[in-house]
């Protein structure tokens, strides 16, 4: 067989290297956000003191390997899989899991992930991770794990728009997504908003969105133009942090877009608490 092996118990190392990492070490990105709000030129100007405790929640978290946020998440799992990489002794899919597994139990984080959505019985191994495979060039893997806590995730939402809609439908959705969360979620939040494709494939990129470094703008500037209009829309809500009122209710915006159907505009708005967690690896 041709192509590049790889073992598949290499694959469930670092699955459970960066779930590790992601619960415990905020990303950079996210963290300076914090402090910029905190601290910055952009200083909050109503009450702080909530700020601080992030930064400082965050800050313990890294140097003790506790984890960042009690509700340690459901793991979503973004593969960028090598067409030239053949994956050795078992599959990838069971390796993604034997890794998530192995980083919840050795980190003791919360198990939150129930078999049936309806008789609710604890896995007790916080799998099946929710795993995205997308096939590009190469022979390498890179793998990014974003453990998703759910007062969050339960604040997210969908609209099939018309396809006369103009840019402010879509900032007026978003912004209304956050004004119905309120303090729910645990903001500041992230944004991760997919535009197009069809239903499901605008969910998933709302979700993929989350990935980007959120000082980082859609490379389009209409598209980056929406991102800043949503973002100061929301921060007009003056939910502030944790809900107490004040400038930054929320602290990055970032959308995806897809080609759609002529008949419609879907949109997803994926909502981040300040526990906006993800790690990624590539081997
Ligand atoms: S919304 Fe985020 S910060 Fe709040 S409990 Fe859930 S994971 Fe933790």
């Amino acid at each position: 067989m041709s192509g590049r092996t790889v073992k598949a118990s290499d694959i469930e190392k670092a699955v459970a290297k960066i779930c590790l990492e992601a619960n415990t070490v905020l990303r950079e990105d996210v963290l300076a956000a914090l402090e910029e709000a905190y601290r910055g030129s952009e200083k909050e100007s109503g009450p702080a003191a909530m700020l601080e405790v992030l930064v400082e929640n965050a800050k313990i978290a890294k140097k003790t390997k506790l984890p960042i946020c009690q509700d340690t998440g459901m793991a979503a799992v973004f593969v960028e899989l090598g067409r030239d990489v053949v994956v050795s002794d078992g599959n990838i899919f069971q390796a993604i899991d034997a890794g998530v597994e192995k980083a919840y139990k050795e980190g003791f984080f919360r198990k939150s992930v129930v078999a049936d959505p309806i008789l609710r019985d604890n896995t007790g191994t916080n799998t099946p991770a929710m795993v995205h495979i997308d096939p590009v060039e190469g022979d390498k893997i890179t793998i990014s794990v974003m453990p998703k806590g759910f007062g969050s995730e339960n604040k997210s939402a969908i609209a099939m728009l018309n396809p006369t809609s103009t840019p402010k439908d879509i900032i007026d959705f978003c912004v209304g997504t956050v004004k119905k969360a309120g303090p729910d979620a645990c903001p500041p939040y992230v944004l991760g908003i997919g535009i197009g494709g069809t239903m499901e494939m605008c969910a998933f990129l709302a979700k993929k969105a989350l990935l980007r470094p959120i000082d980082k703008a859609n490379a389009k500037s209409h598209i980056a133009k929406l991102e800043e209009e949503i973002k100061v829309g929301a921060n007009e809500l003056k939910i502030g942090t944790m809900g107490l009122g004040g400038d930054h209710t929320v602290i990055g915006v970032n959308i995806e877009t897809a080609p759609t159907h002529i008949a419609g505009l879907p949109v997803a708005v994926n909502i981040s608490c300040h526990a906006l967690r993800s790690a990624s690896i590539t081997i």
